[in-house]
């Protein structure tokens, strides 16, 4: 047995690696990266600001112009936190390890994968409760397993990744109302979405919103 093998974490080691297969040849959309390079002057505008960065220096760790200029982008009202991360899985890793030895996650089936591997890597425990076969949130059952697991933590994709719907608005609220838990809507996909929670943060305590800009499509927005 090789050194790393012996020392390695062993529910680590039985994690298969996400295989990405490949795409030369082929039109790559499976990442969801955008496949259009950036526009010529965008570089220029990229590159420009590379070279007055002060490199030698670290970063400002509250980066408030890069919050600012989010802050107009998605209208996120003044009254509401910003947390930011070097894209949402780190955020739900931030999460995960603000939670206590022995907590519980639950999300819905099929979802995000990084729900649970997180959960692993973390130590906590995870709780994927499955939805109906029209890939909706079945209620009842939802609510019940909530009550089961007594989560610190539920993850709800929406829209949903993999399954590309947004769930019932109503439905999302009586889980967020009925639970002492921390509720994360993630809003991977807000720009394909005709709904979304941002309004509703001020409502709910316990309600807090995920959004990532890996998976807009420059082009679109120059
Ligand atoms: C892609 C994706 C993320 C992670 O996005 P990054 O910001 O690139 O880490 C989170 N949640 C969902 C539902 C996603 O599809």
């Amino acid at each position: 047995m090789s050194f790393i093998n012996n020392w390695l974490r062993s529910d680590i080691q039985a994690i298969n690696a996400y295989h990405v297969p490949p795409s030369e040849n082929m039109v790559k959309l499976d990442a969801m990266e955008s496949p259009f390079p950036l526009a010529e002057d965008l570089i220029g505008q990229y590159l420009a600001y590379l070279a007055d960065a002060d490199l030698n220096r670290y970063p400002n760790p509250n980066a408030l112009e890069l919050q600012q200029s989010l802050r107009e982008l998605m209208n996120i009202p003044d009254a509401f936190g910003v947390l930011l991360g070097n894209g949402s899985d780190e955020l739900i890793q931030l999460l995960a390890l603000a939670c206590e030895a022995g907590d519980t996650i639950l999300s819905v089936e099929p979802s995000f994968v990084m729900y649970d591997m997180i959960s692993k890597f973390t130590h906590l425990n995870y709780q994927g409760v499955d939805l109906t076969d029209e890939f909706e949130i079945d209620l009842p059952v939802m609510l019940s397993a909530i009550a089961t697991h007594q989560p610190k933590l539920i993850f709800i994709a929406y829209p949903n990744n993999p399954t590309g719907n947004s769930f019932d608005r109503a439905t999302i609220e009586k889980i967020i109302t009925s639970t002492t838990a921390m509720v994360v809507l993630d809003e991977a996909y807000y720009a394909y979405a005709d709904d979304s929670f941002l309004a509703d943060i001020a409502k709910y305590p316990n309600l807090v919103l995920l959004r990532t800009i890996s998976k807009l499509v420059l082009q679109a927005c120059v």
